[in-house]
Formats: C-alpha cells, structure tokens, sequence
C-alpha cells in the first residue's frame, strides 16, 4: 500500500473543500466514513489516494429523527448498527431495520455508516482485482464468460456487476432520498433509485455523487397508516454471507386489499429494481398465496440469466413470493 496523507474533517465545510482541492501529485483525494469498503480498495490497490479525508471525525453527523410529517431522517454517519436497533426504525420502517441487521457482521455494523454503505463499490472479484483495471483488459468480458455466479439477471448485457448496498434495497422500498452537500454551499436533494447508477470497471463511483461533494443525510417519508413491510435477504449460508438477491416489500393495505405496493429486488440488477408488475397485480386484491405466487411470476419474467446464475432465477422467486406473504402478515 502507497502510504497518503490523512485529514481529519471537523465540519463538512471543511471536508468538501479538502476534497474539491486539487489532490497534486500521486492519486486522487477521498473520504472515508467507517473506512470498511475504502481501506479494503486501498489495501487491494484499486484506488491509491494522495490523502484521506476522515469525515468520522465530523460532530453531530451521527444522529436519527424522525416526526410524523417529515418522516425519517438518517445522518450520514450513522452506523448500520444504529439503524438496527432505533425503536423509530423498528417500530415505523421495519423492512429498513432487517435490512441493516442482517447485513455484515456485529463489528462491521459498529463502524459501518449508511453513507459510505449506499457508497461503497460493488463485491466483484474482478472489480477488486487491480489487474482488471490496466489498460487493455476488458473486465466486463472477463466477468461475462467468468465466475459471475452472484452478478445480475437482469439488464445484465453491457456488464452483469450488481451494487452491494442491502440497506439500498429496503431504502429505495420507501421512496427514500439522499441530501449532498457541495462546493460553493451547493445543496441538492435526489431520489436514491436516481442517485444509484449502473455499475461499471470504467467507472470509479457508482453514484451520481459529483466530485467534491458530501453525502450529509438519507431521508424517508413518512410511511401512510396502515404500512406493512417486509425484508429478506437470502444467503448460502445461515452465518453472515452477501446475498444471491434480497427483496423488500412495503404494502398500503385498505382493509384487507392492497391499495400500494412497492417491490425491490436487490442483487439481481445492477442497481435495486422495482418489481412493477408485480406491484400492480397485487392492486384492489387481498394478498392471498395465489396472489403471492402470481406476483413472483412476474418479478422474474424477463429475467436474462447468465452461464453460472440460473439457479438465481427460481430463488428469487420463491423469496419474493415468501416476503409478500410477511409482509401481508401471514
Ligand atoms: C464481512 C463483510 C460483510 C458485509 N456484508 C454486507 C451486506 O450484507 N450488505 C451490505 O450492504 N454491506 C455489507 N458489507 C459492506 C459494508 O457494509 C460496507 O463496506 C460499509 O457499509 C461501508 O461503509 P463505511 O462507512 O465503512 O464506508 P467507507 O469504506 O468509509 O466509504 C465507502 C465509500 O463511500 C465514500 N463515502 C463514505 N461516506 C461518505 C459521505 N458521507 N459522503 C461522500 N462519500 C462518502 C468513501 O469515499 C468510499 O468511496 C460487508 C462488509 C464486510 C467486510
């Protein structure tokens, strides 16, 4: 490893403008929040900084709120542990919670923030290999005809890389945006399904973060009287393991029918996909077992599976089928 200049940020005035400056010589400049997904890309040689912008080190950026008209409100520091375990979170948006407990493990939940997680690049072995970043080599091909067991079947014909945020997949279930701060005092506000973007090896950032800027805050409407919500993420193995996919569920429930529903699926796409026929099948229904297995028909109809990740297909399935029914309560 290379070694980089470290900066502790004390506001996020100061860590935009320590990241806007021009880096000189010997790499970019970066930031880190937990440091679980960027020291691993330092360590791997995948990026090589000229300095570390630690925005741990910045106060009050590590809190949860939540009222009854605006909704939730995450800091960007905010650990996935955190999350896991807010009565808020629990209480009002559970499919979020689940999500953050059964990402990772306990130690990395601790230092793991939700900034750097909706950040942090994909879990592709060739992505993490430096040697797929030299001139000359196509990545995308070598994934292709590769060991792409866990990579998408769906929009999968330019590069089958898949983002690795869980959390991402129940945050965009609810409509959830994030907050960025940028140079000059720059604010915007986007859509998460908006702010993630396709992955690619070409690409440094899978997100349209601009460079300079600062992710402060994720926000949740609130969710409608009535909400239920479900989340599972399905693994090879019971300890924690990334995910074959994750799906979550969020249904406005009118009485005993559906009256909204949203369905996304996580690992199967390069960024989280709404599931949006299914959505609509379930509309003015009651969601009984039949309905289930309707809706999950359609959440992998068009599914474009490749060599090594066929046996995602009827896995998927069955999960969203299985996570509409907890959802519905049954
Ligand atoms: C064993 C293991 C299992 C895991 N399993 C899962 C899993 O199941 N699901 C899952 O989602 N993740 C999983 N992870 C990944 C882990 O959750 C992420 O690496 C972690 O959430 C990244 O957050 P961080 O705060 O450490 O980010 P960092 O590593 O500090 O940063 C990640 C990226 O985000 C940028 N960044 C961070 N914060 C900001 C900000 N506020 N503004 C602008 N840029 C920022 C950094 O520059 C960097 O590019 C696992 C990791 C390990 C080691």
């Amino acid at each position: 490893m290379d070694s980089f200049e470290w900066v502790d940020a004390t506001s996020v005035e100061q860590a935009v403008a320590l990241l806007t400056a021009a880096a000189g010589p010997g790499g970019p400049v970066v930031a880190k929040a937990g440091g679980i997904d960027l020291i691993d890309l330092i360590k791997e040689g995948v990026v090589r900084p000229a300095r570390v912008v630690n925005l741990r080190s910045i106060e009050g950026l590590d809190r949860i709120a939540f009222d009854e008209r605006g909704g939730l409100s995450i800091d960007a520091l905010v650990t996935l542990a955190q999350i896991e375990s807010s009565p808020e979170v629990r209480g009002r948006y559970p499919a979020l919670a689940e999500s953050a407990r059964h990402a990772a493990t306990p130690q990395v939940r601790n230092a793991a923030t939700i900034g750097g997680n909706l950040l942090q690049r994909p879990r592709c072995w060739y992505l993490r290999n430096h040697y797929f970043h030299d001139d000359g080599v196509d990545a995308a091909a070598a994934l292709a005809s590769g060991e792409h067991q866990y990579h998408a079947i769906f929009d999968n014909a330019a590069c089958a890389l898949v983002h690795a945020s869980t959390p991402a997949t129940a945050l965009v279930a609810y409509g959830a945006r994030v907050h960025l701060a940028g140079p000059g005092g720059r604010e915007r506000t986007v859509p998460l399904h908006e702010f993630l973007r396709p992955p690619r090896f070409e690409q440094d950032r899978d997100t349209t973060i601009e460079p300079g800027e600062i992710l402060t805050r994720v926000t949740v409407p609130a969710a409608a009287r009535g909400t239920r919500a479900a989340y599972h993420k399905q693994t090879e193995r019971d300890s924690y393991d990334w995910p074959i996919c994750d799906v979550a569920v969020v249904l406005e429930m009118n009485g005993d029918a559906v009256a909204a529903a949203s369905i996304v699926l996580g690992w199967v796409a390069p960024t989280p996909r709404r599931a949006s026929a299914s959505e609509q099948a379930l509309i003015g229904k009651p969601l009984t077992e039949a309905l289930a297995r309707e809706a999950a028909a359609h959440a992998v109809a068009g599914a474009t599976p490749l060599a090594k990740n066929r046996f995602k297909v009827p896995i998927l399935e069955a999960v969203v089928r299985r996570t509409l029914r907890a959802a519905a309560g049954a």
